[in-house]
Order: C-alpha cells, then sequence, then structure tokens
C-alpha cells in the first residue's frame, strides 16, 4: 500500500495534508520519497530550531537515551533539573513545570493563575482574559481560551471562565478585567496562527502593567513565539516587560515534545504537590535536547535570527503581488494579492515548503537556516506571488 493512501486509510482525518512525503532531511533541506528536495521554510512549525536531523542535537538526545530515555517524576533525574535551572537562569523566573505540548503548557499556566487567584482573592476569582484572534491550544479548556469561534462550534459546552479581548484596545480589556472577578491575562506577543500579527509594544506595557497593579497573572504563550523565534530568546523580551507565568513548547526540544511553564515569584509555590503531574513531562531525553538547543541559542544566533528576518521583510516589501509582511524574528506572515493556500501550492511545486495563517502565507524557517538557502525560498515565494 502506498503512504498517503495508508494514512488517509488509518490516521484520523483531521489534517488535509500537502501530497509530500518526507523521508529525511539535512539541515534547513527535506527530501520527499521521489528524491525530491525542498527548501523547509516551516521546520515542523517553529518545532525543529536547528533543521532537520542535527548532529548535536542527535548526539545529546542520543547519548541520553543511551542512559535513561524515561523515569517516572517520584525520581530525581540530571536533565531535568538541568533545564529548569537554565530556563530559570535565563528569564528570572524561579520554577518551571515541563509537560508535552504547547496545549499542555497553557493548561498548567491557566491552573496555576487560578490557584494563586483562589488562594489570595477567593475562588469566585476563576476569568480568564484572552484576546480574539488568539491560538492556545486544542483541549477543551485551551479551545475556550482560544479566542476564534469557529474552533469553538463543534465542541460546546467549552471550559466555562473565558472572556475575549479585541487585540490592541486597552481600554475594552480593563473594563473586562472589572467587568468579571478576573484572574489572568493570556495573551501571545505575536498572533501566530492568527495570522502573524505582532502586538504593539504600547499595548502590552499597558496590559502587563494593569495586571502588575491588580495582581492579575500576566500569562505570556510563548508556544511559537519562544526559544529565539522572536529574535531575542523569548518574545516578551522585545517589550521589556516581566510575566508571571511563561508557557512554551513547540521550539524547545527542537524536534522532541516537550513543554514547559515557567512561573516567577508570585507564583513559584502556587502548585503544591498533588496539585499537578504528567507522566511523561520532564523525560530526560526530551529535556537533554532542550539543554543542547538552548545553549545554542545564544546573543550571536539571536543576532543572526534578526538578521536573517531583516533580510525577509526587505525582500517581501513592496514586492509586486505583496500587500503587506508582518510578524517578528523568523515568524513572518505575507498577505498577497492571490489566495495564500494557492501559493503556498505553487511554492510546494517549486521546491519550498511553507505554511499559511488565516490569509497569509507563514514563514517559519529554521533558526540557522543558511543565508544563501534563505535567499532561493524567498527568490521563489516572490515569484510565486506576482
Ligand atoms: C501551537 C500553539 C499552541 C498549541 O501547542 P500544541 O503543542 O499543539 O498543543 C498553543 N499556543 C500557541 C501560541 C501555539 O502556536
Amino acid at each position: 500500500m502506498n503512504i498517503q493512501a495508508e494514512d488517509q486509510e488509518y490516521v484520523a482525518g483531521t489534517y488535509k495534508r500537502f501530497p509530500v512525503t518526507i523521508i529525511s532531511g539535512k539541515g534547513s533541506v527535506v527530501t520527499d520519497i521521489d528524491g525530491k528536495n525542498y527548501i523547509d521554510m516551516t521546520s515542523g512549525i517553529a518545532v525543529n530550531s536547528f533543521g532537520v536531523s542535527d548532529e548535536i542535537w542527535r548526539d545529546a538526545i542520543y547519548e541520553q537515551s543511551g542512559k535513561v530515555q524515561h523515569m517516572s517524576n517520584l525520581f530525581y533525574t540530571e536533565a531535568c533539573a538541568k533545564l529548569a535551572h537554565m530556563l530559570c537562569d535565563r528569564t528570572g523566573m524561579k520554577k518551571v513545570f515541563f509537560s508535552n505540548s504547547g496545549a499542555e503548557a497553557n493548561e498548567c499556566a491557566v491552573k496555576t493563575a487560578r490557584k494563586y487567584a483562589a488562594d489570595t482573592k477567593g475562588p469566585e476569582y476563576f476569568t480568564v482574559i484572552t484576546l480574539k484572534n488568539s491560538f492556545h491550544g486544542r483541549t477543551i479548556t485551551m479551545l475556550s481560551a482560544t479566542g476564534q469561534g469557529h474552533y469553538h462550534e463543534l465542541f460546546q459546552p467549552l471550559t466555562p471562565g473565558f472572556v475575549h479581548a479585541e487585540a490592541e484596545n486597552f481600554d475594552e480589556l480593563k473594563s473586562l478585567a472589572e467587568a468579571n472577578k478576573t484572574a489572568a491575562i493570556m495573551i501571545e506577543c505575536v498572533q501566530g496562527e492568527g495570522g502573524v500579527v505582532a502586538l504593539s509594544r504600547d499595548y502590552v506595557r499597558a496590559v502587563a502593567d494593569y495586571a502588575a497593579k491588580n495582581d492579575i497573572a500576566l500569562i505570556i504563550d510563548e508556544v511559537q513565539t519562544g526559544n529565539g523565534r522572536s529574535g531575542k530568546l523569548y518574545s516578551y523580551m522585545n517589550y521589556d516587560i516581566q510575566p508571571d507565568i511563561i508557557s512554551t513548547a513547540k521550539g524547545l526540544a527542537g524536534g522532541l515534545p516537550l513543554g514547559a511553564t515557567l512561573l516567577g515569584d508570585k507564583v513559584k509555590n502556587t502548585l503544591r504537590p498533588g496539585d499537578h503531574g504528567s507522566t511523561f513531562g520532564g523525560n530526560p531525553t526530551a529535556c537533554a535536547g532542550a539543554i543542547s538547543i538552548l545553549n545554542r541559542i545564544d546573543e550571536k544566533l539571536l543576532a543572526g535570527v534578526r538578521e536573517k528576518s531583516k533580510f525577509l521583510f526587505t525582500a517581501f516589501t513592496n514586492s509586486p503581488g505583496i500587500e503587506k509582511v508582518t510578524g517578528m524574528g523568523l515568524m513572518i506572515g505575507i498577505k498577497p494579492v492571490k489566495p495564500a493556500a494557492d501559493i503556498v501550492n505553487a511554492c510546494i511545486e517549486k521546491g519550498v515548503l511553507c505554511l499559511t495563517a488565516k490569509d497569509r502565507i507563514r514563514l517559519l524557517p529554521a533558526l540557522n537556516i543558511p543565508d544563501d538557502l534563505l535567499a532561493k525560498a524567498a527568490d521563489v515565494i516572490k515569484s510565486c506571488c506576482e
């Protein structure tokens, strides 16, 4: 049976896949089953931080899996402790809870914020304010958090206690926070699935200020924007704010499933033994992968991300058939005149993998994509937009 037919027969039909079967790759080039090469401008949706089958990353997980690949969270492992220490050192946060995905990292963020509010203000303080056009994951509670109605329709009733504010309208957010007994405000600094839209500095700072003054937990969803993607280690660092809780996942372990919820001073002791848990969370193999990734996201690498970003913004701005370029770092949205999906199909035909987000072409290349590949991919995308 050929692979695409087998997949269509036996894998739940939740994805509309492109007709491409990837079997291998190296760095930012991936190869399909017919031997055709593609420049990968997706990195598995911002997961393969240093591209495909990166040797340093592979050695790190190989070495760890040869020692102990997994232990229950009832025992200590070195990789889990070391990674938590590194994350805290680099963010000023105080403690980390590990899980396996972005949705789970957000679940922990919301559980922590609700427990903190219940402990300090009372259990009726449970409302979480998120933004319209946001995306926070696929569990029933994270669908509730996600401010896009079309995700809600089929799965009622959703978890109560979430309200959605228009991005960039601080007055609306403030009146929602006053009208509800509010535990947390949760935002993405760059809305990824919502069309790669960066929030303004004034707005994010006003929200952070308001949350701090009213002892409302500020949760920054760094699932997609985190781990170097924005040109800083975490996107909130572009705004000079300090969140109370940070959730991250996607690129953290460079291709293995790992979620992390970073807890700031205010909430560092909110979760007590038995309050939360995960069988796989903090798995030493995934943590060893993450340590190797974080070690390489240094100032030099981040400067490279910002430079590659500038190159792409310059390449696409005022190019024929392109209305607008948005985003931050190596998280870029292109609003084409023609339908984005048609352009992505044409790019794939010409050997460049890209994604869509709403009406945009979305680019999420590996953080270390070589400049010549980036230039080649940009030329193909521009020619398909014309
Ligand atoms: C992808 C994403 C999630 C969900 O992550 P999963 O690993 O798919 O659960 C949550 N928030 C943001 C901002 C994301 O981009």
